[in-house]
C-alpha cells in the first residue's frame, strides 16, 4: 500500500509527464508550421514518450491500490524561433524532470518504500537518455549554425525517429 505522501507525489509526477508531453506537442506543432516536417516529428514522438512516462505511473498507482488523480495541465510555450531554442529548452526542462524523479527516489527512501524506488529505476536511467539526445541535438544544431544544407540533412534525420513503446509498457501483464 501506498503512503498518501508518496501517492500525492506520483501523482504529481503523472502531471509532470503529461505536461511534458504537452510541451513536446506544442514544439512539434510549431516546426511543423515553421516547415520543418522531421524537427515536427521528433517532437511528436517524444510527446508519446512522456504520454508513455504517464501511463507508467498510472499503471503503478493502481498496481499498489492507490488511486490516480489527474489534474489540470498548465499551460504551455507557443513559440521558438530556432531549432536550437527549442532543444535548449528541452534540455533544461528534462534536467528539471530529472531532479523531480531524483526527489521522488528519495521520497521513497525514506519512507522505506522500497518497490517505488524499484520502479523508479527505469526513470533514472531514462533521464540520462532524454538528457543526452536533447545535448547531441543542441550539438548539431550548434555546428551547422546557419547552414541552409546542414538544417535540410538534419531535418531528414529527425523525420526518421520512430516511436516505440516504453519497455515498462511493453512488458506490462506478464
Ligand atoms: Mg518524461
Amino acid at each position: 500500500m501506498l503512503s498518501k505522501k508518496m501517492e500525492d507525489a506520483l501523482n504529481e509526477q503523472i502531471n509532470a509527464e503529461l505536461w511534458s508531453a504537452y510541451l513536446y506537442l506544442s514544439m512539434g506543432m510549431n516546426f511543423e508550421a515553421a516547415g520543418r516536417p522531421g524537427i515536427a516529428n521528433w517532437f511528436k514522438v517524444q510527446f508519446k514518450e512522456e504520454q508513455d512516462h504517464a501511463l507508467i505511473f498510472m499503471n503503478y498507482i493502481n498496481s499498489r491500490g492507490g488511486k490516480v488523480v489527474l489534474k489540470p495541465i498548465a499551460e504551455v510555450p507557443v513559440k521558438w524561433d530556432t531549432p536550437l531554442d527549442a532543444f535548449v529548452a528541452t534540455l533544461e526542462h528534462e534536467r528539471k524532470v530529472t531532479s523531480l524523479i531524483n526527489n521522488l527516489f528519495a521520497l521513497a527512501e525514506e519512507e522505506k518504500d522500497y518497490a517505488t524506488r524499484e520502479n523508479l529505476k527505469w526513470f533514472v536511467t531514462e533521464q540520462v537518455e532524454v538528457e543526452e539526445n536533447a545535448q547531441v541535438l543542441i550539438d548539431k544544431f550548434r555546428l551547422i549554425g546557419d547552414n541552409g544544407m546542414g538544417h535540410y540533412m538534419l531535418d531528414q534525420e529527425l523525420a526518421a525517429r520512430v516511436y516505440t513503446v516504453a519497455a515498462p509498457l511493453a512488458t506490462a501483464g506478464e
